[in-house]
This record gives structure tokens, sequence and C-alpha cells, in this order.
């Protein structure tokens, strides 16, 4: 599996890395959450790969169009079979560009089939990148699935800047077919939430306010609606952390997110509810964990094995990163969480 060195030796190789994790477990047992348990399986998220058109910045994925592991309708289906015994309700799919999954239709069919709330995390660009994808805002709403896309900025220069260069403009005509067949449109029961990460060393700002900012920007620039903002905290780990090391920000971005530990978002990070399987069948206590290699602690970690009574008595693995997740309002997959 490919990551980058800088990220392996620092995991493996500093004592500051056991420090702040040290520091997490501390903070967990003044706050009566250690050890961190699930409170219920409510939210099944699959990584269908890591293959995707675009290469952003600050990608904890390190996904990219060279990348080739993706997930096989072999272990889509031993999902699918687990999804039928957990009852969880929402299924979150990511990738990679989840899309580019050849089976990601066949996956979508299915898991429409079965009534469940479908997430896709689209990354706009997909949309237009070739004409083969452009009839998926049709597709998205056949299948009544809720669209989730990162849209750092309302403009093209911060855009560009983390997401690639020509990312806005096209990410602008996504938006645009996807309001076109009713997303982000009040009434018409199809979702469309953007996503919001900083991009540097810092905590994101309000989610309301930001998302206030963000309409009224869209939709008087360029006539674009969309329903909720969410904004999400970058973690130390992959791309994110080649870039705090390289620019010397490393610790002051930890101590940052250490001093701003939220006791009640730490009693609600999107572990305790959700489960992540890798594209190889893997599972995880959340998306960060399984880029860090860090697989959950029950007898077997694989989908094949599915025991949701074993899942619900595991602890949960967490490590210094975890301090993303619990800094300020908060942070997950959902958005803020306090
Ligand atoms: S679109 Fe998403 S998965 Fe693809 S490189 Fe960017 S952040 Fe990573
Ligand atoms: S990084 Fe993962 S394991 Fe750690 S607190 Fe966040 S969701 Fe939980």
């Amino acid at each position: 599996m490919a990551k980058s060195k800088i990220q392996i030796n620092f995991l493996e190789h500093t004592p500051v890395g056991a420090y702040h994790h040290l520091r997490f477990i501390d903070r967990l047992k003044e706050t009566d959450a250690f050890p961190l348990k699930p409170s219920a399986l409510d939210i099944f998220q699959m990584n269908l790969g890591k293959m995707c058109n675009q290469v952003c910045k600050h990608c904890h994925v390190d996904a990219g169009p060279d990348r080739k592991e993706i997930m096989e309708r072999e272990v889509m289906q031993l999902c699918l079979d687990a999804i039928d015994q957990s009852g969880a309700s929402t299924i979150d799919l990511t990738g990679g560009a989840p899309e580019m999954n050849p089976n990601f239709r066949w996956l979508v069919e299915q898991l429409s089939g079965r009534g469940k709330r479908i997430l896709v995390r689209c990354n706009l660009t997909i949309i237009v990148a070739n004409p083969r994808f452009n009839d998926l805002p049709q597709f998205y709403k056949e299948h009544g699935c809720e669209i989730i896309s990162s849209l750092p900025y309302f403009t093209a220069i911060r855009t560009d800047a983390q997401r690639g260069s020509g990312v806005f403009e096209k990410s602008l005509k996504a938006l645009k077919m996807l309001n076109a067949v009713g997303y982000g449109q009040e009434g018409t029961g199809v979702k469309l939430n953007l996503v919001y990460n900083p991009s540097g060393a810092f905590l994101p700002a309000d989610q309301l306010s930001l998302q206030q900012q963000f309409k009224k920007k869209l939709k008087t620039l360029y006539g674009i609606e969309f329903n909720e903002l969410l904004t999400i905290t970058n973690l130390p780990i992959s791309r994110f952390l080649d870039y705090l090391i390289q620019s010397g920000n490393y610790e002051g971005y930890m101590e940052k997110l250490i001093q701003s530990f939220n006791p009640s978002a730490a009693l609600n990070v999107m572990c305790r509810n959700t489960l992540s399987v890798g594209w190889d069948g893997y599972l995880y206590d959340c998306d960060f964990n399984q880029m860090l290699d860090l697989p959950i602690t029950t007898q077997s970690a694989h989908i094949r094995d599915f025991d949701p009574v074993q899942l619900m008595q595991r602890e949960i693995v967490t490590n210094k990163h975890c301090f993303g997740c619990t800094a300020g309002a908060g942070s997950s997959c959902g958005g803020s969480i306090a």
C-alpha cells in the first residue's frame, strides 16, 4: 500500500507521537470516555477504492489516477450481507472517486432496493470528467442518493490551490447540473451538502456562519444552491501530515488541536456509530484509522466474518490524530459534532 515516506517514519519512529497519544487517552479519561466504545452501528461506510480523477493536496486517502486499489463485487456482496444483518440505516460511499469503481451503479441499485439512506461522497469534477459520467445527477436522483461534495471555497484561487488547477470551474459546472435535476433545492427531497475544510494549519470557523456565507456567495455569484455546509477539521495524517511537517507547522497544529479538546465532541465522535470498510474488506473504526492501517480489534477484522455482537463490544483504536475529531466544535464525516 503506497504511503508517503514521511508519514511512515513519523508514525513509527518518533516518541512525540506516542506522547500525544497518551495525552489523548488522558483527556478521554478525564471525560469518562475511556476506553472509547461503540454506541450503535448506524452508518456503514464503504471505501470503494483509491482511484480518483483528482490529486488534492490534503487528501487523507492519498488517492489519485494512478491508484489501482478497487473494491471488487465479491467484497460488495459481503458488505450487503453484513448490512442486512446489522440494521445500519445509512450507507456512506466514499473513495477515491466512488463512481470510478465499475460496480458503483450496481451497488447503489442494491442499496436503494433495500431502502437505505445512501450518501455518495462525490468530488463533483467526476460528473464532467467524461461523457459516461454526465448522467450521474439523474442516476443519483433516481436512487435517492444524498450528495456530499467538497468545495474548499467560493473562489477559484483557493479551491484550485487545494484541489488542483481548473477544479473550481468544473465543480461549478457539476453543481449546476445537480441543481438542474433538483439537488440543493427546497422541497425536492434530494440533498446536496457541501464540505469545507481549512486550507492550512487552522481549525474551521463556525459551521453555520460559513454556511450562510457560502450560500449567499454561491447564489449571487453563480446561481448555485445547496442544502447544508459541513465543516471538517484536517487530521494530521497522510498528505496533510506531510504538509504540516514540511512547512514546520506540525507541533503548533497538534498543540492547537490538543488545547481545543472539547469533551462533548469526544463523547460523540463518529467512530461510536460508524463502521468503515476498506476496499479489500478489512474493517476499521473510521476512515482515518483505515488510512493509517489501524484495523478494529475484534478477533477477525474482515467483513467476511462480520459479527455485530462482537463489534459492539470492541474498544475503538485511538491515536494522536483523534485530537482532530475532538477539537473545537468537533469534526466528523457529517461535519461539526458539538
Ligand atoms: S477528490 Fe477526494 S479522494 Fe480524490 S484526491 Fe481529492 S480528496 Fe482525495
Ligand atoms: S480519528 Fe477515528 S477513531 Fe479517532 S476519534 Fe476520530 S473517528 Fe474516532
